[in-house]
């Protein structure tokens, strides 16, 4: 059970979730809801028939946003800073605009003039766009002090432009704050998204986050429920998910002392490091104690520098191969089951892959990278399998199905067969 959005129904769940086994439901309101050592039952309200119902489920993910009813009915707390700021969103229709931003396209820019700064974003890059203005509740400035007049001269100013013909068309407030869920899951029940962080959306990190949540969420899920990982791999979810949400969320503050956003008043060591790495952040995030065996645990969550390391806890790498003479990137072959790679001089971890995961009734893909019939994935030419995943030609990797790296080995190993029986078993939770 998770809360939809109907605005785009094309988007993706709207149009694939029933295909998919889903129901959805829309102005449908989770009033409450009970969980005991089977599952959950959810009471629900169809807000236009005012019709009740209940739902009974395995278990229920509270995707339901900052202010989360399920977090709160759970009593669980959160940490971190707090609100950091307050904007009014502004949007309106200026056409002489675009003839000021001419060729330069961005998707923020920072108005900084002290008279009226603010954030101007571009909705059509020729008419339609959006102001973020910085608003002041702490000081006791009311959200009504932004009428329609002060809000166009308010954007007249920071852009520059004392004559531009400013027509507003809509206003939001919103906050920024910092804070993490100081637990992520209650038994069945687990939060994803807002409901388990807030941060500033400088960086664009906040959807991403949650997006990230449930690719996590769903493998174990899955695992769990199709009987081929012991109950506590969910257990691994928070444990993985919270603290890059916690350096998720202190990179984004970072970011917005760094962009001086609207309305924000850093601390003065802040927005002194290397925030500005999205990729770093987006990308480079890594799972050090969970759902992987033989992580570096004193590796930070989110590091400085995004590097492809193929360490484990890690992203597995890019590469291309050819399969059936068809190109595709090893990224494509992480989706449903754990996947095993070998290079050139692992056909022993292959094989001893292969019986230990049918030992175990674990899913598993096995694909061999190399040249001739022996392989399954040809590389192209000038690519290195193994210099890129860091082992010996004879060495092999375990991915897991959301594509981080669950364990390694650099080289080949007396007993390949009880090191991936150890790998498998410690990875999905298999002796619980
Ligand atoms: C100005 C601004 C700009 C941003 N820009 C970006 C960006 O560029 N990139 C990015 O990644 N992120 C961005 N974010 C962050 C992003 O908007 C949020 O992280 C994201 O919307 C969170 O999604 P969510 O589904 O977890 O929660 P929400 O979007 O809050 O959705 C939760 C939903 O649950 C529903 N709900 C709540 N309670 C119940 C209930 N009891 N029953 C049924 N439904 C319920 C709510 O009505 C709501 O529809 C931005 C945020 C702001 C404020």
């Amino acid at each position: 059970m998770v809360p939809v959005q109907p605005e785009r129904p094309g988007a993706g769940a709207a149009e694939r979730g029933p295909g998919l086994g889903g129901d959805l439901r829309f102005s449908t309101e989770l009033i409450s809801f009970e969980q005991d050592p089977d599952g959950v039952t959810a009471t629900l309200l169809d807000r236009g028939s005012e019709r009740r119902s209940t739902v009974r489920a395995d278990y229920l993910i509270a995707a339901d946003g900052p202010r989360s009813p399920v977090r709160e009915a759970l009593g669980i707390g959160q940490s971190g800073r707090g609100e950091l700021f307050h904007n009014v969103s502004i949007t309106f229709r200026a056409k002489r605009l675009a003839d000021a931003v001419g060729d330069r396209h961005f998707i923020a820019c920072y108005l900084t003039n002290p008279e009226a700064d603010g954030a101007l974003l571009p909705v059509d890059n020729q008419e339609q766009w959006v102001f973020h203005a910085p608003w002041h509740p702490e000081h006791g400035e009311p959200l009504e002090a932004f009428n329609d007049e002060r809000c166009a001269q308010h954007i007249r100013t920071a852009v520059g432009m004392p004559d531009l013909e400013v027509e507003v068309t809509g206003k939001a407030p919103w906050h920024a704050a910092e804070r993490v869920a100081d637990h992520y899951s209650d038994g069945r029940v687990f939060l994803a998204g807002d409901s388990a962080h807030e941060m500033s959306p400088t960086g664009a990190f906040g959807s991403n986050t949650g997006i990230q949540d449930a690719h996590n969420l769903a493998w174990k899920l899955a695992a769990v429920m199709g009987g081929w990982a012991g109950p506590a791999l969910l257990e691994t979810y928070g444990m993985e998910r919270r603290p890059v949400a916690q350096a998720t969320s202190a990179r984004a503050a970072a970011r917005s002392a760094e962009h001086s956003h609207p309305g924000y008043s850093a601390p003065v060591t802040e927005g002194q490091g290397p925030q500005s790495n999205v990729m770093a952040v987006a990308m480079g995030y890594r799972y050090v104690r969970g759902a992987v065996a033989g992580a570096d645990s004193s590796a930070p969550a989110v590091p400085d520098h995004f590097t492809v390391s193929a360490e484990p806890g890690s992203r597995a790498p890019h590469m291309w191969v050819h399969r059936c003479g068809v190109r595709l990137s090893t990224l494509d072959l992480y989706e449903r089951t754990c996947v095993l790679l070998t290079g050139p001089g692992g056909a022993t971890w292959h094989e001893a892959g292969r019986r230990a995961a049918d030992a175990l009734g674990v899913p598993l893909d096995c694909y061999r990278v190399g040249e001739g019939p022996d392989h399954e994935l040809a590389p192209e030419p000038g690519t290195d399998w193994a210099e890129l995943h860091g082992t010996a030609p004879d060495g092999a990797v375990l991915v897991r199905p959301d594509g981080f790296v669950a364990w390694r080995a650099e080289r080949s190993v007396p007993d390949p067969e009880a090191a991936m029986t150890r790998a498998l078993r410690e990875v999905l939770r298999l002796d619980g």
